[in-house]
């Protein structure tokens, strides 16, 4: 607050500090045909190296969700979690991982969803979300939406509201997008 000499006795005046953003893309590392031929593999360890980028990725997530109240974060396994569980704390939320098949200890519910050659499975404890909760489903890499819409299936089983699917990665030319069209979709870094 600052006094100040004109018609009123005293005035507040908001300050805003623009500073420099670290530009994400110069922290994620493209590793060629990982884990097999023909995948640019977005490496996202050298972001998880440095707090100042860290801390750059979580709070232009949480601009992506806006100010809405969000009851759990669903992440999925396994470079989900780190950020999903960043998200959770930061939006006071509960933190729920979606897993592979046989990792989680309690009752579960699965979904089976194709790959390329073959299926695969995730799994999410039966209790973890409550009917009408509102959920924030994370990521790191939005590619062909394969895997992040099995995880919305297990979501709207069990009567959650999913407000944001939210990635740090989007792959674009896959169209991963077109598998959550009944979702809304962000991400922070495009290729
Ligand atoms: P998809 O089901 O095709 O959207 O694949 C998404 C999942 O696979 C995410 O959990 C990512 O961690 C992983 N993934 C797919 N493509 C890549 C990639 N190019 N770089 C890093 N992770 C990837």
């Amino acid at each position: 607050k600052i006094n100040c000499y004109n018609y009123s006795d005293s005035c507040t005046f908001k300050i805003t500090i623009n500073f420099i953003m670290l530009d994400l893309h110069n922290y994620i590392r493209e590793i060629p045909n990982f884990p097999k031929e023909g995948i640019q593999f977005k490496d996202i360890t050298p972001l998880l190296q440095s707090p100042e980028a860290m801390k750059t990725a979580v709070s232009q997530l949480l601009e992506l969700i806006g100010d809405v109240k969000i009851d759990k974060v669903v992440a999925i396994e396994s470079r989900g979690f780190l950020f999903g569980m960043l998200l959770a704390e930061k939006l006071n939320a509960g933190f729920v991982p979606i897993r592979k098949p046989g990792k989680l200890p309690g009752e579960t519910f699965s979904e089976i969803y194709e790959l390329e050659y073959g299926k695969d499975t995730l799994e999410i404890h039966s209790d973890a979300l409550k009917k009408g909760e509102k959920v924030i489903l994370h990521d790191d890499v939005l590619a062909t939406g394969g895997t992040a819409r099995t995880a919305c299936n297990l979501v709207k089983k069990m009567g959650a509201e999913i407000v944001q699917c939210n990635f740090l990665i989007e792959l674009l030319f896959l169209n991963g997008r077109n598998k959550l069209n009944s979702y809304e979709v962000a991400s922070l870094l495009k290729y």
